[in-house]
């Protein structure tokens, strides 16, 4: 989209900083181009391409101002000089644009569709631009493309519709990210550095975005340790049932490890792994000491609106001689939303295969389940699985190691690939 462009940056500015440099030997690290921007600021690099670039003029000090709200003005500037067109336009007219003063960027800005004026025909030059006017501006300029999926933040349905498409859309390319607990922040302002930050990640691309980019995953390792256990402490099997289950159990447990410790280490290792190829990851818990029920286990990834819930456990039987990967799935008349099965079963399917293919464990198949409070209070779909028997010392043994722990969260990413529908490049 960008062509290289050869607006230099203003010389006094560039003299200014090598001189500072040339004095004292060691100034304070900061990007090249900019007074204010330190050298290890996560926008660095973004604004230091859009300076070098001419895409965004710093002020006539040298100052690019990165914490302060962006205007409707300067994005439209920005992305008209990082087009570099010099393309005839018909000049717009705004009440609020002096007459007989150009305003290119402006005019070309409006031929292109990417901004109108209000109803009373004005620009708004001015105005500080909210985060979800933002993504519907590049969302046009990059010409109205598809998303693959719904809009699948936190506060989605507080973004106005014209912004729903966009902010998917800039979300799964990596253009936008949350703004922590899965928020988009539709109304939040925009800053300069984000700005740069955001428009840079269009120009200069860096490869195709990672396969998970814009998925949100919640990752929930069965049990834990809390002194609560034993206190008599009770969940609802299901929002539609006044039936309860012992709320803190322990699990099944291993040679050298409990079924807690073991989840724990398989959901902390899929968590990084997932983060790694781009993914949202919520977990549910990320250390063992924790009172959190089995209500409150669907709680967080149904506020947070992930996409989907992985729950991980172990298995055991009195017969040692039982082993190999099963997942169950919900069903049920106790499934307080029953839209969540087909998806369920779905992923359920794929990742009980993609396990046992890559551990070479038995194939249990996917077991349905009506009893677990688990699933019956999520409104997400999610399966459970049971990534071996604790009591098949052979399996035990295996489950405890490094290098088979691995091999089953790599079976879960491929099912999760697959369930996504996201092709693998390698
Ligand atoms: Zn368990």
């Amino acid at each position: 989209m960008a062509r290289f462009k050869s607006f230099a940056m203003p010389l006094r500015v560039l003299c200014a900083a090598l001189f500072a440099a040339l004095l004292t030997g060691a100034v304070p690290a900061r990007a090249a181009s900019c007074t204010d921007v330190p050298a290890d600021a996560w926008y660095a690099a973004a604004v230091e391409y859009m300076v070098s670039n001419g895409y965004i003029l710093p002020d006539a000090n040298g100052a690019f101002r990165p914490d302060e709200p962006a205007t409707r003005a300067e994005i439209v500037d920005a992305i008209w000089r990082s087009e570099d067109t010099d393309d005839p336009v018909e000049p717009a007219s705004f009440a609020d644009l002096a007459p007989g003063v150009p305003h290119p960027a402006v005019d070309w800005a409006v031929m292109r569709g990417i901004i109108n004026g209000d109803d009373k025909g004005y620009f708004h030059g001015e105005d500080f631009v909210t985060r979800q006017d933002f993504v519907s501006m590049i969302y046009r300029w990059c010409g109205w493309p598809a998303p693959r999926r719904d809009v699948n933040f936190a506060d989605s349905d507080q973004i106005a519709d014209y912004a729903t498409c966009p902010a998917a859309w800039c979300r799964e390319k990596g253009i936008v990210n949350g703004v922590g607990e899965n928020r988009f922040d539709p109304l939040g302002k925009v800053t300069r550095a984000q700005m740069a930050a955001v428009l840079a990640r269009i120009l200069e691309p860096y490869g195709e975005p990672l396969p998970f980019t814009g998925c949100v995953i919640c990752v929930d390792p069965g049990h834990c340790v809390t002194p609560l256990a034993g206190k008599g402490y009770r969940d609802p099997v299901s929002p539609l049932s006044d039936e309860t289950k012992a709320t803190y159990t322990t699990g099944t447990q291993g040679k050298g490890m409990t079924e807690e410790k073991l989840n724990l280490i398989i959901g902390l290792k899929l968590r990084d792994r997932l983060r790694e190829l781009g993914a949202t990851v919520i977990m549910t818990r990320e250390v063992s000491n924790i009172t959190i029920n089995g209500v409150q286990r669907c709680e967080l990834p149904n506020r947070l609106r992930a996409d989907v819930v992985v729950r991980i456990h172990a298995d055991g039987n009195d017969d040692r001689s039982v082993h190999g990967v099963c997942v169950m799935t919900p069903t049920g008349d106790l499934l307080g939303t029953p839209s969540i099965k087909e998806e369920s079963v779905r992923l359920g399917k794929l990742m009980v295969d993609a396990v046992a293919a890559r551990t070479g464990a038995k194939n249990r198949g996917i077991m349905p389940r009506y009893d677990l409070t688990g699933f019956n209070f999520s409104e997400v779909p999610t399966v459970l699985i049971e990534t071996g028997f604790m009591t098949n010392a052979a399996e035990d043994a295996l489950l405890e190691t490094d290098a088979y722990q691995n091999k089953i969260v790599e079976g879960m990413i491929d099912s999760l690939l697959q369930w996504y529908g996201i092709e693998q490049s390698s």
